[in-house]
């Protein structure tokens, strides 16, 4: 067996790709966009600032595996995430919510993480079992705080009210009681790609062995022509939706020029309002992203909307309480696995939300995994 097809060039496919081309398969990548990258695509605008196309990407792990497979392909420049969120008055509190957001809100002068754990002990409302995301947030941090930080976000987010929302969308973000306002804190590596993601893919794809073809269409009559194919387009489209769809949110990018001195001094501002849009971000702010200083610099706002709504773009798999869409999923993961020549991989391959760092380290793993039992 030697020539294998990757569809998809973003993370997923990046790393089958150069793995089975470092063990001396053929290795043909697809993808029907025209850039390479999938979703971390990023580039240089005429401003002078760097924007990723889809959505702020912020690299963050403590898996030195992925870092370390990584570093062959990028330097970093160090970079800590922080998020803050404008009140309906107007203020800037830090989010996730940590003990000066609940000071802000509130009006209180809390001082230690204990006298932040017993005030929210006051106002929570006990949930049991903890089923959806509601439970889970009134049980942690009560209904004031919910209804501000979580319950508009979700509707615009999801077109669903917390109470339909799977509890583990929102157990893992974090509820801080002490001052740390860093968006990832539990993470070891932070950071961000010094010549960007786009250049990161580039390296990947610098290899003798792998030829990459853009604005290429996956369609079932290319089996034939490889041994083995690796697939990261969506599960559902692939079986015709014969077990029904497989939905996803996506997010409309509204993209305006400003004076930089216009800017306000944060990467991303976070919105708690009603209105469609859920966050905004300002490029320039992230380090290595003013290439040059034009004087003028980006923000990117942020509308989700259903992905049928915006040119079948997926970007998050949406989960329900009850798991609905999961068993569907598993109804084309059981009919994928008896193929043993065709492998879904990746994001909308695997129906499921990942990180950058958790599709790396899965890729690496499942790829590593293939290549041994194929030896
Ligand atoms: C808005 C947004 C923000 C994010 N922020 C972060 C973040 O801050 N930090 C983080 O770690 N992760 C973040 N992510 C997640 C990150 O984008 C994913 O982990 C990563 O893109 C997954 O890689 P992938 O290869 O599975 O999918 P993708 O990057 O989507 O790549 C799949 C590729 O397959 C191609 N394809 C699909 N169907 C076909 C077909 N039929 N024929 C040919 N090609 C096809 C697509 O064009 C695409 O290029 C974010 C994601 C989104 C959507």
């Amino acid at each position: 067996m030697s020539r294998v097809l990757v569809v998809g060039a973003g993370f997923a496919g990046a790393v089958y790709a150069r793995e089975l081309a470092e063990a001396g398969y053929e290795v043909e990548v697809i993808d029907k966009r025209s850039h390479i990258a999938g979703n971390c695509y990023d580039y240089v605008h005429s401003s002078g600032v760097r924007i990723h196309h889809y959505g702020p990407h912020l690299f963050h792990t403590s898996n030195m595996r992925v870092v370390e497979w990584l570093n062959t392909f990028t330097d970093w420049v160090p970079y800590d995430h922080c998020v803050v969120a404008r009140l309906p008055d107007g203020r800037l509190v830090p989010a996730p919510v940590n003990l000066d957001t609940v000071n802000a809100v509130f009006g209180t002068q809390l001082e230690t993480p204990q006298e932040v754990a017993d005030f929210l002990s006051t106002r929570v409302i006990a949930r049991d079992p903890i089923t959806s995301a509601e439970d889970h947030l009134y049980s942690k941090i009560g209904p004031d705080l919910t209804d501000l930080f979580f319950r508009p976000y979700t509707q615009k987010m999801w077109e669903l009210d917390l109470s339909e929302v799977d509890a583990s969308v929102v157990q893992r973000l974090q509820i801080r009681t002490d001052r740390e306002n860093r968006y990832f804190p539990s993470d070891t590596f932070q950071a961000m790609p010094k010549d960007g993601y786009t250049k990161i893919f580039e390296r990947i794809f610098d290899h003798s062995k792998i030829s990459v073809r853009l604005n290429t269409e996956f369609s079932a009559s290319m089996l034939a022509d490889y041994d083995a194919c690796f697939n990261s387009m969506p599960i559902d489209e692939f079986f015709g939706y014969e077990f029904g769809e497989l939905p996803y949110r996506s997010i409309r990018f509204h993209l305006t020029e400003v004076p930089k001195a216009d800017a306000p001094e944060h990467v991303v501002i976070n919105y708690t309002d009603t209105s469609p849009y859920t966050r905004e971000t300002w490029w320039h702010r992230i380090p290595a992203h003013l290439v040059s200083d034009t004087g003028t610099v980006l923000r990117t706002v942020e509308e989700p909307c259903d992905y049928k709504d915006n040119h079948l773009e997926r970007y998050y798999p949406v989960k329900t309480s009850d798991g609905r869409f999961e068993k569907i999923y598993k109804l084309y993961q059981e009919k994928a696995a008896a193929n043993d020549r065709l492998v879904f991989i990746g994001r909308c391959g695997t129906y499921q939300y990942l990180d950058m760092h958790q599709v790396i380290n899965q890729s690496l793993t499942h790829v590593g995994k293939w290549i041994q039992d194929h030896r």
